[in-house]
């Protein structure tokens, strides 16, 4: 029932061989709407050999076409946000709003790899020895692959894909199941742009196909984007197949509040970050740490925060927080909850037995503050991934770094304070990628490279920006000597100096 989603190979919707298929659900109704094939590994051989042959010719297009197409693209999906955001909307659940920011902060990279023609601006250094010059290029890796999670089914790919197929390279793209319909309005719309057939593919799958991606020795580089389990399967079995991997995962984003902070706005600002998109961001704050004087007047102020958010479906404008993104993930957040009460945690707002009138069916779950949770309580240390804040409580800022550094994860952290010296001493002491001063989600915009430490990357490479050109180009460096044609000279055993 519903619309049918078939892979997008070779310029054309193909429902693959498998006849394996999977239920598209609306998070906000539990109900389905749309079917969607599922690929093997042979979905993935045809894709890859299609690109390949695709791939050789893109490779040698001029900058001038690439960038022109990237333009077109730019104009295509921004007259086409409001289909973008209805379809991620309807599959993942998120307001509708949130889905165009979401097309917003993708385009920004799209708008970066329109600039292709700086950034493969190679060096040349003339005379480096007596008649002799050196030059560098940067050129395309060939075929490869991107994979990616549900909370953001337009801007993560949109990380990966525009500075990929600028640079060069063909691109597979493989979405998540839960919403996959986004991707395949891209691939038209890039064909409606002019890219040539073959550059860009989305292949539908779970495991399967991630394996076979991960394993295809036509394939030169995967980028991944998910949860931290997989991220460490991802980046172990491409790097076992000799590929370049980047496998961004999951993280635990501390905020850390300053008793000399104002208050409220940190407790406004902390609430978009933890309880936006029902806490279903990388970048959500799912932990605020206070210090010292901070901890009563902060948490009342997230109370009233949280309290006056309205839940309900991603397409009903007076919505503030939509659900999560299945019957499970909820499940796992009112089970958290359950856990961190019966350790002692305050539930201080509660979140789970909310229903949403009209929607019994929905995913929904409300926002929920904790805290009194010891440091290595679960429902603390790990990924909740829905909208639960804890708060812990430090003496000082001392004990305040002690503590973010003690997670595994490194993605993101925001301290909160009107104090210089102590913002200062945070960037500076703290490990972990991202850091916000006063700003709960600072996701870097696309010029520049998003990327944590520790557990929520794995490789060397960055996302977007400088380091996705990086990451999609080899480079290579040339060294040129044009002696005359009568000119001789004396051969040396001596390994060259000047
Ligand atoms: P996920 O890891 O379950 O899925 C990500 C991708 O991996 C999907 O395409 C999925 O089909 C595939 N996959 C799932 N299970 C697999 C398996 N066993 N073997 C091989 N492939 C598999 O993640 P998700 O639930 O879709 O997304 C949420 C997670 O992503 C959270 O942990 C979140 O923190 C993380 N995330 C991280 C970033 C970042 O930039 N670091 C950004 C967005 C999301």
């Amino acid at each position: 029932m519903g619309y049918d989603v078939q892979h997008w190979i070779d310029g054309h919707e193909d429902a693959g061989s498998t006849g394996d298929t999977q239920p598209i659900l609306n998070p906000a109704t539990g109900g389905e709407v749309g079917t969607l094939h599922l690929g093997d590994a042979s979905t993935v051989d045809r894709a890859v050999e299609v690109a390949a042959a695709a791939a050789e010719e893109w490779g040698r297009t001029s900058l001038a076409r690439r960038t022109q197409i990237l333009y077109r693209m730019r104009e295509l999906m921004i007259q086409h946000t409001d289909e973008i955001a209805e379809v991620i909307s309807r599959e993942h659940g998120k307001t509708v709003g949130d889905a165009k920011g979401e097309i917003a902060r993708g385009l920004e990279t799209l708008e970066f790899a329109t600039s292709i023609t700086q950034d493969l601006k190679g060096g040349f250094s003339q005379n480096v020895s007596t008649g002799v010059d050196s030059h560098t290029l940067r050129q395309p890796l060939g075929v490869v692959a991107g994979i990616t999670p549900f909370n953001f089914p337009a801007m993560v790919p949109f990380w990966m894909h525009p500075i990929a197929i600028a640079t060069g390279n063909a691109f597979l793209l493989k979405p998540s199941e839960r919403d996959p319909s986004a991707s395949n309005i891209v691939a038209r719309l890039y064909q409606e742009a002019g890219l040539p057939d073959g550059v860009f593919q989305v292949i539908h799958g779970g495991k399967t196909v991630v394996d076979a991606l991960c394993a295809h020795e036509g394939i030169a580089a995967v980028s991944f984007v998910g949860s931290t389990p997989i991220a460490k399967h991802v980046h172990a079995a491409a790097s076992a197949a000799g590929k370049r991997v980047q496998a961004l995962g999951g993280a635990n984003n501390h905020a850390v509040v300053m008793p000399d902070a104002n208050l409220e706005f940190a407790a406004a600002q902390v609430a978009s970050g933890a309880f936006g998109s029902a806490g279903e961001r990388c970048m959500a704050v799912p932990v605020a740490v206070t210090v010292g004087d901070a901890h009563e007047g902060f948490l009342a102020a997230i109370k009233a925060e949280a309290e006056k958010l309205v839940v309900g479906p991603g397409d009903d404008p007076t919505t503030d927080m939509p659900p999560v993104i299945t019957a499970d993930a909820r499940d796992r957040v009112i089970r958290m909850t359950d856990e961190a009460e019966q350790a002692g945690g305050t539930i201080v707002v509660d979140g789970r037995g909310l229903v949403v009138e009209g929607f019994e069916k929905g995913n929904f779950v409300g926002p929920t503050v904790i805290t009194d949770l010891a440091a290595d309580h679960p429902t603390y240390t790990d990924e909740v991934f829905g909208p639960v804040l804890v708060v812990m409580h430090v003496n000082n800022f001392d004990e305040a770094i002690a503590l973010v550094n003690s997670s595994p994860f490194g993605n993101g952290t925001a301290i909160f304070t009107d104090s210089g010296h102590y913002a200062r001493r945070f960037e500076d002491e703290i490990q972990v990628g991202m850091i916000g001063i006063n700003v709960p989600i600072p996701t870097p915009v696309g010029y520049y490279s998003f990327g944590g430490w520790k557990d929520s990357l794995f490789g060397e490479h960055h996302a977007h920006g400088p380091e996705g050109v990086g990451f999609y180009t080899r480079q290579k460096a040339v060294t040129t000597r044009w002696p005359a044609q009568n000119e001789t000279v004396e051969s040396s055993m001596s390994f060259p100096t000047h």
